[in-house]
């Protein structure tokens, strides 16, 4: 059964901080926030195609501060999706994204009335120093504690993380990653800076005052983490922005890329093919994975085979089922 989200985007009403990576067009209205008949529509249309392709769905609302919007506006909400779980047979669960100082046990208690099943906090970072230089509103605490009352509460923990951020360091966001496994969520989100035209980290680079970090260090570092948060049995579901035209458009400097995740994953491969190959003889090897790997191992425009080919060791590719890296000497094959 494939497992999907319906995702419902709530504009940032209400939204107490300008944070300084924020798009502030997005926040201040350009999309309309959806009535709850209009959501009750959205769920009946969607539940048929889902019904077709038998899928399961969660319906989630995204968009910053879920939490933070007048509160009968949010329980109409949650209402209308809490009617399209028990009547329309696509939906297995609701989730919202909010930031970690619009948690209380009052809102975690109506959010389990309503059934939803998990929550997401806008992190970001772990360290006060990065949070306060980026207009955050909230601390490390708020994260820890707004955790807890989620975990205790009984629904699941999603926490979101950026890399790059202003005043940001490598050692702030492993630390961050360490606090995030300490905290134990079920999810993690990472997601580079990217720095939008019109905010305030727009400014700053743009009076040459920041530059948040370059490509390959961010996909060095985002690699280490997904390897931290999978020995730690966390699920990164998500790395990178999603691909968007305006993102391009408005974008002045920072991190994206479409496939970010892939080039991550593939990093990995590359780290782990190179422990392997340390100590052989220098010369041909075939090395030999699972089909689904083998994009990651030869990499970005065959990018990991000429750095194998740079320090002597020529590989060729093969294919076996259920195998991760095994190096054959060329002599063997
Ligand atoms: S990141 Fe979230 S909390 Fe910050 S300004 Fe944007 S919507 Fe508001």
């Amino acid at each position: 059964m494939k497992q999907t989200n319906l995702s419902v985007f709530i504009p940032h009403i209400g939204c107490p901080h300008r944070c300084s990576f924020c798009d502030q067009k997005s926040i201040s209205g350009a999309a309309k926030a959806p009535a709850a008949d209009e959501v009750w529509e959205l769920l009946t249309q969607q539940a048929e195609h889902l019904n077709d392709i038998g899928a399961k769905a969660e319906i989630a609302f995204f968009g910053g501060s879920f939490t933070a919007i007048p509160r009968g506006y949010m329980t109409e909400l949650l209402e209308a999706a809490a009617r399209g779980v028990r009547e329309l047979g696509a939906y297995n669960g609701i989730r919202c994204s909010t930031r970690p100082d619009c948690i209380s046990a009052e809102i975690t208690d109506i959010l389990r009335e309503y059934g939803v099943t998990a929550v997401e906090l806008g992190a970001q970072s772990m360290s006060d120093e990065v949070l306060a230089a980026n207009e955050r509103g909230h601390t490390s605490e708020d994260v820890r504690r707004a955790s807890e009352l989620i975990k205790q509460s009984g629904i699941r923990l999603g926490l979101q993380m950026m890399t790059g951020l202003y005043k940001d360091s490598a050692e702030a966001v492993m630390y961050t990653a360490r606090e995030f496994i300490r905290l134990a969520p079920e999810t993690v989100r990472i997601y580079p800076t990217v720095i939008l035209k019109g905010t305030r980290l727009g400014e700053l680079y743009e009076r040459g005052e920041y530059r948040s970090f370059g490509f390959e260090e961010t996909v060095e570092l985002c690699a280490k983490l997904l390897r931290m948060f999978g020995r730690n049995d966390i699920a990164v579901i998500r790395m990178g922005l999603h691909a968007s035209a305006e993102v391009e458009r408005d974008m002045l400097g920072g991190v994206y890329h479409p496939a970010f995740r892939e080039l991550c994953e593939s990093r990995i491969m590359l780290e782990d093919i190179t422990a392997r190959l340390e100590g052989l003889p220098k010369g041909e090897y075939t090395v030999l994975t699972d089909k689904r790997n083998i994009s990651r191992l030869v990499g970005q425009r065959r990018g990991n085979i000429a750095v194998l080919e740079k320090a002597g060791y020529k590989i060729k590719v093969g294919e076996q089922a259920g195998a991760y890296l095994e190096v054959v000497p060329k002599t063997e094959i």
